[in-house]
């Protein structure tokens, strides 16, 4: 009765961490890619607002002029892209983003270069709709390098997926390599596109967007992540006019609209940047990499929150995982995110006692015979929110 086209994708080893979540009663959960904060609160009551104020029609297909114009300031002030309102369409989140993208440019047969490890939808999707992923190794520093993608250019190449700070490597691309991509991209008349979503969770210097030098970039940002809104589904699109006016086509007949409610309070977001995030982010990541590198080699980890590595020779992720399912902590296989299947992915967002629990059991479990030094946790959250 289904469509033979979802055969070709696999999501089930992330929604089986969502499954294992609800079947644990208090499991140590760092899987899922959650931020630690609550949604703050000028956000939720721009949200409440818009309800008790009627805000909750369909809105036009590519956004509030309001929300559209605040973003296209943002791009321009903090990313450097030159951004109007009819360059940004807003979508619901980043996921439907990569899709309506990929849905206005890859025809069947198409390649796309994807970093892999990658975040799940830029393999999947491609496939979807009958174009070839073409999977660059980034194995083992998780560095996206112009050589290794000039190397897998061939007459059907389209567009370069870049992901920086990266899920689920926490790799950050210097700029110096981005400009390098760049050129790489003008030279062989590539589109590059951009998922910047933690663009916010970078631990040392700042964020390069390639759109700001690259105008033939498809930037792709959202709520989730900085502003803690996972839930409230709101992301925007920004490139070449053409390309947006082909993804608004789209959302004609797929989105309609997003969320009026979560535009809103994307405007009130807008308002105020996510000041505290990198500070506290630094902590938690330097106390996941100070315990993870007892028992494993730790690369990457320059951003966003998560913490990739390799098991020992002989352990597949799916038994690892399996082994710290029974001590009630959730992680990720690797192979949800890779062809390879002896990583691990941990999100270190969990609360810090939580979280260094989760640590130590994950390095006794990797390296029983070691003993482990304590780490100190760091000093808890402040909460943004309530
Ligand atoms: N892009 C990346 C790289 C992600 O890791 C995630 C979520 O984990 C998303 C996009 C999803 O973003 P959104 O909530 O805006 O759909």
């Amino acid at each position: 009765m289904i469509a033979k086209r979802l055969k070709k994708f696999d999501s089930s080893k992330i929604r089986m961490a969502f499954e294992v979540a609800e079947q644990i009663s208090n499991p140590i959960d760092l899987s899922i890619g959650y931020p630690s904060n609550k949604t703050p609160l000028h956000i939720k009551a721009a949200g409440i607002d818009a309800i008790r104020g009627n805000h909750t029609r369909y809105t036009p297909t590519n956004g509030t002029t309001e929300l559209r114009t605040a973003i296209a300031k943002k791009l321009a002030r903090e990313n450097h892209i030159k951004a109007t309102s009819k360059s940004v369409t807003v979508v619901p989140g980043v996921t439907t983003g990569i899709l309506l993208t990929y849905l206005a440019l890859l025809d069947p047969g198409d390649e796309i270069l994807v970093p892999d490890p990658y975040f799940p939808p830029y393999r999947d999707l491609a496939i979807l709709l009958g174009a070839k992923p073409v999977l660059i190794n980034t194995y083992p520093d998780f560095q996206l390098k112009a050589t290794d993608l000039k190397a897998r250019i061939t007459r059907k190449t389209k567009a370069i997926v870049v992901n920086s700070p990266n899920n689920p490597t926490g790799a950050v691309y210097p700029e110096k390599e981005l400009r390098a991509i760049a050129k790489l991209a003008k030279t062989r008349g590539l589109l590059v596109i951009s998922d910047e979503i933690y663009e916010h969770f970078v631990n040392n210097g700042d964020h390069f967007s390639i759109g700001s030098i690259y105008p033939k970039t498809i930037t792709l940002n959202g709520f989730s992540k900085a502003y803690s809104m996972t839930g409230w589904r709101v992301g925007y699109v920004h490139g070449p006019l053409e390309i947006i006016d082909a993804i608004n086509e789209l959302q004609q007949y797929t989105v309609f609209s997003s969320s009026s409610i979560g535009q809103r309070a994307a405007v009130a977001a807008l308002k105020r940047k996510p000041s505290r995030i990198t500070s506290e982010y630094r902590r938690k990541r330097d106390m996941a990499r100070k315990t993870l590198s007892q028992a494993f080699e730790v690369h990457g980890c320059q951003g966003a929150y998560y913490a990739f590595v390799k098991l020992p020779a002989g352990t597949t992720d799916m038994e690892f995982v399996a082994k710290l399912r029974r001590l009630g902590v959730i992680i990720i296989p690797g192979s949800a995110f890779s062809k390879r299947n002896n990583y691990i992915r941990i999100t270190y967002t969990a609360p810090n006692r939580t979280l260094a629990k989760g640590l130590s059991l994950i390095c006794e479990v990797a390296s029983p015979t070691r003993k482990l030094h304590h780490v100190r946790r760091p000093r808890q959250l402040i909460s943004l929110s309530s």
